[in-house]
């Protein structure tokens, strides 16, 4: 579906691009084309509404129909304002705590505890922080054990309490010990499933009623399509969440869950995962994701 929208758009503007000359005709289906596009891709009708509008008046105020070359400028115009509909610009996230305390929350499988430790190094690299991790996914040694992994790979501490099944106690007293041992964020990764179930759900809400956050940050698989986009709803329902995580972008998806997501539940998107890899973590800017959605 996602490939979709791309696919789609690429389409509407050809039919702008292979005319000699641009009518208000051709003009206005091929927003119509997009406004569908849009719809298809879970834009809402009243922002698909506005934003063909928007493009349309603009494209009667810069009098696109004696411009040079007409369809290029409506494919600017169109980028110009998928970039608006995802945020315009970059949001940063809240990092005025004493010590900031941020959740992450997401499905298993999503990269929730590889964004942990890419937070972590981008925050003590070039933010100067000193954070530590608190392995929250008390179900899976395998994800305690992937986070002191990662940990000792970027210098960072990583609170663990061996046996503990009680993710609020394992929260509380990590941010205990990163007051005693100064550091300036907690990052508490926590346990996802397969599959939202409402055992997760009541946890990771106790969990957040417990430490009362500065930032939660709700991470995504972007390769799951309409999935990330029901599964952001689900969660922002249950924690409504600060941001998004999109992770996965170095994969061949086009990147219209970002618009897909931020339409729906409103929240902005944050960071990009783009790889395996400690560094490949990006801040979101909404203007490199409208050039990759036209691709
Ligand atoms: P979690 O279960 O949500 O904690 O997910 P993990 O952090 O264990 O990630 C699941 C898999 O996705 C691992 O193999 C990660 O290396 C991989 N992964 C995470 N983020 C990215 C990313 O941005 N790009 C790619 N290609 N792989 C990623």
């Amino acid at each position: 579906m996602f490939e979709n929208l791309s696919e789609r758009l690429e389409k509407s503007f050809k039919l702008l691009k292979g005319e000699s000359k641009i009518t208000e005709l051709n003009i206005a289906e091929t927003l119509k084309d997009i406004r569908r596009a849009l719809l298809d891709a879970d834009v809402n009708y009243k922002t698909a509404k506005t934003f063909t509008e928007t493009v349309k008046q603009k494209a009667m105020g810069q009098n696109v129909l004696n411009a040079v070359k007409p369809g290029e400028m409506m494919v600017k115009l169109v980028h110009d304002e998928l970039a608006v509909l995802m945020g315009g610009t970059s949001t940063d996230i809240n990092l005025k705590g004493s010590p900031s305390i941020i959740l992450i929350a997401g499905l298993q499988g999503s990269g929730k505890t590889t964004f942990t430790g890419k937070l972590a190094n981008l925050l003590k690299t070039k933010r100067s922080k000193n954070p530590l991790l608190v392995a929250g996914d008390v179900y899976r040694p395998a994800a305690i054990n992937q986070l002191q992994v990662l940990g000792e790979q970027i210098g960072t501490t990583v609170y663990t309490e061996e046996g503990c099944k009680d993710p609020v106690k394992l929260a509380k007293d990590g941010i205990a010990v990163a007051k005693k041992g100064a550091h300036d964020v907690v990052i508490i990764d926590t346990a996802g499933r397969l599959a939202i179930d409402e055992q997760m759900m009541e946890e990771i809400s106790a969990v957040k009623k417990a430490v009362n956050p500065d930032e939660i940050l709700f991470v995504v698989d972007s390769m799951t399509g309409q999935d990330a986009v029901n599964t952001a709803k689900e969660f922002n329902d249950r924690l409504d969440f600060d941001g998004v995580v999109l992770t996965k972008l170095d994969g061949d998806t086009r990147g219209g869950a970002a618009l897909s997501i931020r339409s729906v539940v409103d929240k902005p998107i944050k960071f990009v995962g783009t790889g395996e890899k400690m560094e490949a973590l990006d801040v979101f800017h909404p203007n490199r994701m409208a050039d990759r959605i036209l691709g």
